[in-house]
């Protein structure tokens, strides 16, 4: 070990005492190998157990006849209020990557165990250029980074881009309205994705429009297939 690693330790150790780490979710103190959250909360958060049907459940249902999709993964199930809600709210506001990246290993070991390991790489959904300006980071990303650490496949952030759009989509008519959305996402690297089976990654699915669109972009380059994964899932 070397002098400076002894050092952070040292320091960390230090900053322990005084500032002991609390879980975000019901604040009590965190033991040696629990991270941001305790295992007691992760027990009671409402899980879906998606990962046991990932054909069908309520993702695939909700996304049948908009477009095409593999499998369907979400870790938990949101309401309003709820804490899944401060979880989510912590991952994409407060700056909490290593929460975002804890959830993100946890969904990574879901998918893992459903034995659907055909995937080839891991797209999170990208943000709007100004907003990641603004917040520094893409909270899909964040939990995609999670999810490569578990499952051992690379993330890829350069393929896709999401456009500049405007946000007074409520004056257009339907179908201007309809190519808005459409026009969210723009592939800048076919090649990058041809032929893979990706896995896209956001942090929420609630109307899963943005995932439609998204999926609907990629599914035009040859022999893309996509699933879908996300923290949690609108309990509809
Ligand atoms: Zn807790």
């Amino acid at each position: 070990m070397g002098f400076t690693k002894k050092l952070t330790d040292g320091l960390l150790a230090i900053g322990e005492l005084f500032f002991p780490s609390v879980c975000v979710s019901c604040g009590t103190h965190l033991f040696k190998n629990e991270v941001e959250i305790c295992k007691m909360c992760i027990r009671r958060l409402p899980r879906t157990y998606f990962e046991k049907r990932p054909h069908e459940n309520q993702i695939s249902i909700l996304m049948w006849g908009r477009c095409r999709i593999e499998l369907a993964f979400a870790l938990f199930f949101y309401r309003k209020g709820e804490r899944v809600q401060h979880l989510l709210y912590e991952i994409k506001y407060r700056g909490n990557k290593q929460l975002g990246e804890v959830l993100g290993k946890q969904l990574g070991n879901n998918i893992m165990k459903s034995g659907y390991t055909t995937i080839d790489v891991i797209i999170p959904i990208p943000l709007h250029p100004k907003k990641m300006a603004k917040r520094g980071y893409n909270q899909a990303e964040v939990i995609a980074q999670g999810m490569a650490k578990v499952l051992g496949i690379r993330v890829d952030v350069s393929s896709v881009i999401r456009n500049i759009h405007t946000p007074s989509q409520t004056r257009k008519g339907r179908f201007e309205r309809w190519q808005n959305v459409e026009d969210i996402f723009t592939i800048i690297d076919d090649r990058a994705i041809r032929d893979k089976h990706i896995l896209l990654v956001d942090d929420v699915i609630t109307t899963g429009s943005t995932m439609e669109a998204c999926v609907n972009q990629l599914t035009t380059i040859n022999g893309v297939k996509v699933s879908v994964a996300s923290i949690a899932c609108a309990h509809l």
